[in-house]
């Protein structure tokens, strides 16, 4: 039985899977009548293009069909298929645009495609069933979690909150030091990338609104990034808080407890001496 949340997240991800469908659609039809109207005209030109036309056009529609049929199929069920490492990458960077333009043609709000975007990079995030060391784990936060009233100096070093409670921060930190994960502020997207090359994580779970998170996706390609929506009680940008259980569970979904000589090489690379706290 779903969970009244889960199901927002099933009905989030159709959205963005309606509209991948209906784009893939359309760009069959689109091929499809391409590769008829290239038999017609090109027989005038030479007896062979429009042989050569057919061909190409039917490879068109079989290599989308074929990524259609993956990427619907990850997404039902949650895991990773042969071919479709690079899915996310094609969603992040191509359909994500086309996907914004025909929901602005049908009246479909940017954020709800986003959101429903985020959902669809979770989902094939976690198909991938990650497990890194705790210290390859980062956590990534935006500035408007601070309180607004609060002068500390949390970008620059987020040990300088003062853990006073009135703020998510402080739960965070909490919950960064009970698992032994990294955790960061960023004030931007400059700052987020700087902090991503310095800590140089495995898995990054974000949080932020959803135009944030959705570049955030797009620049920190093809690093896994599971993405939480804050909230945001007061408006935008100010005095915003997240769930702290949602951002638990997932760190609990990614993180491996082994011993370091028991990881898998590529869980190894880059020790916490290595890397600035
Ligand atoms: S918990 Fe307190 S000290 Fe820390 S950032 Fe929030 S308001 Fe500031």
């Amino acid at each position: 039985m779903l969970q009244p949340s889960e199901r927002i997240l099933t009905a989030r991800k159709r959205i963005f899977l309606g509209l991948l469908i209906l784009a893939f659609t359309i760009l069959l039809v689109l091929v499809t009548l391409l590769g008829w109207v290239g038999t017609v005209g090109l027989r005038q030109i030479h007896p062979l293009l429009p042989a050569i036309g057919l061909t190409v056009s039917t490879v068109g529609f079989a290599v989308l069909s074929g990524i259609m049929v993956l990427l619907v199929l990850t997404i039902m069920l949650e895991r990773e298929l042969p071919f479709t490492r690079n899915l996310r990458g094609l969603v992040i960077k191509v359909f994500l645009p086309v996907m914004v333009f025909i929901g602005r043609l049908l009246g479909i709000p940017r954020d709800t495609v986003n959101r429903s975007f985020i959902e669809i990079n979770n989902q094939l995030v976690l198909s991938r069933h990650l497990k890194v060391a705790p210290d390859r784990l980062l956590i990534l936060l935006p500035h408007c979690l601070q309180d607004a009233d609060c002068q500390r100096k949390i970008t620059t070093r987020i040990s300088n909150c003062a853990r006073c409670g009135r703020c998510v921060i402080d739960e965070l930190l909490a919950l960064a030091e009970r698992y032994g994960t990294r955790i960061a502020v960023a004030t931007g997207g400059t700052l987020a990338r700087k902090i991503v090359r310095d800590y140089r994580p495995r898995v990054i779970i974000a949080v932020a609104c959803e135009r944030d998170l959705t570049s955030g996706l797009h620049d920190t390609y093809p690093l896994p990034v599971y993405g939480i929506l804050n909230r945001r009680p007061h408006g935008p940008c100010w005095n915003t808080t997240v769930d702290v259980a949602r951002v638990e569970h997932a760190v609990k979904t990614f993180i491996d407890h082994r011993p370091a000589d028991a990881l898998p090489d590529t869980r190894k690379i880059g020790q916490p001496q290595d890397e600035p706290r």
